[in-house]
């Protein structure tokens, strides 16, 4: 087991298993390419150490070079690559092999594949170390790998987190338990309860639901269960200040957790700001709002069946009382949307359709998470 800056990393691949990839790469390709040249462009920072042992298992005659390019999330999904250290020169009438430490998504490699398409090269081929393939969805087919991999976050030998673990010689996974926190966002009756029902097992995380804790303080007559009655009754959120205070001491009664899901929190702009504070103040951090997207006359549906039949929940039984939860959210709850977007922590799943295809679809941004940029 490893650290590195706030992550924990357990051994994947030892040294030999790695060498013995990278030697099954250089084989291949000095079987292709014994009658010339090639020219071999390493893709920087990750590849240095792949480019390095690669070039002492090659045996034949070859040249060496190197393209730099920088990766930019920004707020839209297709993101920016921005090229650092250019094609080489003299490339013309030759033949390249790219060589990259890892594929995942395959955006660098799309962009690579264009920064060479204006030049007049004889061929372009694509070497990659490790290959995600179950996460690859470029066009171009991939011509030499040393091996697939599983989608998760890799460190060591080249590859870094936040800078950090190139100089590792093994290579390291993240660590499966690490800290995650969620805020599971959607109006009411999107099947927020019955996602983190699913999401707290799987990922071993406290489930706080501001709902059921004011429910479970009303059924208990306690002090903030009448001072939220009212409003609940109704179908208004009950004030900030109210709920602000009770997620804390939600929060602080878990200090062993993996991590939550905040179900129902937060609900306004001044609920975030105050969940950012509680996250910063503990050194926590909200990892992704997942929001669960159905068309209102769908949730009325579904929540006059659960509240006839289900939950047995007042505030589910009358349409008014609904209708006037939905127009809450689209008021005070939809702009929590730009707030989440404005950190790139929002990600929106069709939340219609059977509850294990949706289970589905959010532990696929789960995963994609732990990914980050590779
Ligand atoms: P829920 O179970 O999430 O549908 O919440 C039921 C009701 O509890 C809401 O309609 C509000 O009255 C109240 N409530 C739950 N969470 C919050 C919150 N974060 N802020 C204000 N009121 C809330």
């Amino acid at each position: 087991m490893i650290q590195l800056h706030d992550k924990r990393f357990k051994l994947f691949l030892q040294e030999e298993e790695i060498m013995a990839a990278v030697k099954k790469i250089a084989e291949e390709i000095a079987e292709d390419y014994r009658e010339e040249v090639p020219i071999f462009v390493g893709v920087l920072n990750g590849a240095f150490m792949f480019v390095s042992d690669f070039l002492k298992f090659y045996p034949y005659p070859c040249e060496v070079s190197f393209v730099k390019l920088s990766s930019y999330r920004g707020l839209t999904s297709t993101g920016i690559v921005e090229t650092l250290l250019d094609v080489p020169e003299n490339i013309e009438g030759r033949s390249v092999i790219i060589l990259e430490d890892i594929i995942d998504t395959g955006r660098t490699l799309q962009e690579l594949v264009h920064l060479f398409t204006s030049t007049n090269v004889k061929e372009f081929k694509i070497a990659s170390l490790f290959y995600k393939s179950e996460i690859y969805n470029g066009e171009y087919a991939i011509d030499y790998f040393g091996m697939e991999i599983p989608n998760n976050f890799i460190v060591g030998y080249g590859l870094d987190y936040k800078e950090q673990g190139r100089n590792l010689k093994n290579v390291y996974e993240l660590h499966p338990d690490q800290m995650i926190n969620l805020v599971l966002f959607g109006k009411p009756g999107a099947g927020k309860g019955t996602q983190a029902n699913f999401l707290k097992e799987q990922y071993s995380l406290i489930h706080i639901s501001t709902g059921d804790v004011f429910r479970y303080n009303i059924k208990n007559k306690t002090e903030l269960g009448q001072l939220a009655q009212s409003y609940m009754d109704k179908g208004d959120l009950v004030p900030d200040e109210v709920t602000i205070k009770m997620l804390r001491d939600e929060v602080e009664k878990h200090p062993e957790a993996n991590g939550f899901i905040f179900d129902g929190f937060p609900r306004t702009v001044a609920q975030a700001q105050a969940l950012d504070n509680l996250m910063e103040s503990k050194e926590m951090k909200i990892n992704a709002t997942i929001a669960l997207d159905a068309d209102e006359e769908v949730l009325l549906e579904r929540l006059l069946n659960r509240g006839g039949k289900e939950s047995g929940r007042p505030d589910d039984q009358d349409k008014d009382r609904i209708k006037n939860r939905f127009e809450e959210y689209n008021t005070k709850t939809a702009p929590l949307q730009a707030y989440y977007e404005s950190q790139a922590k929002f990600h929106s799943i069709n939340g219609v359709g059977a509850i294990e295809e949706i289970t589905k679809r959010i532990k696929g941004v789960i995963e994609s998470l732990r990914l980050v940029e590779q």
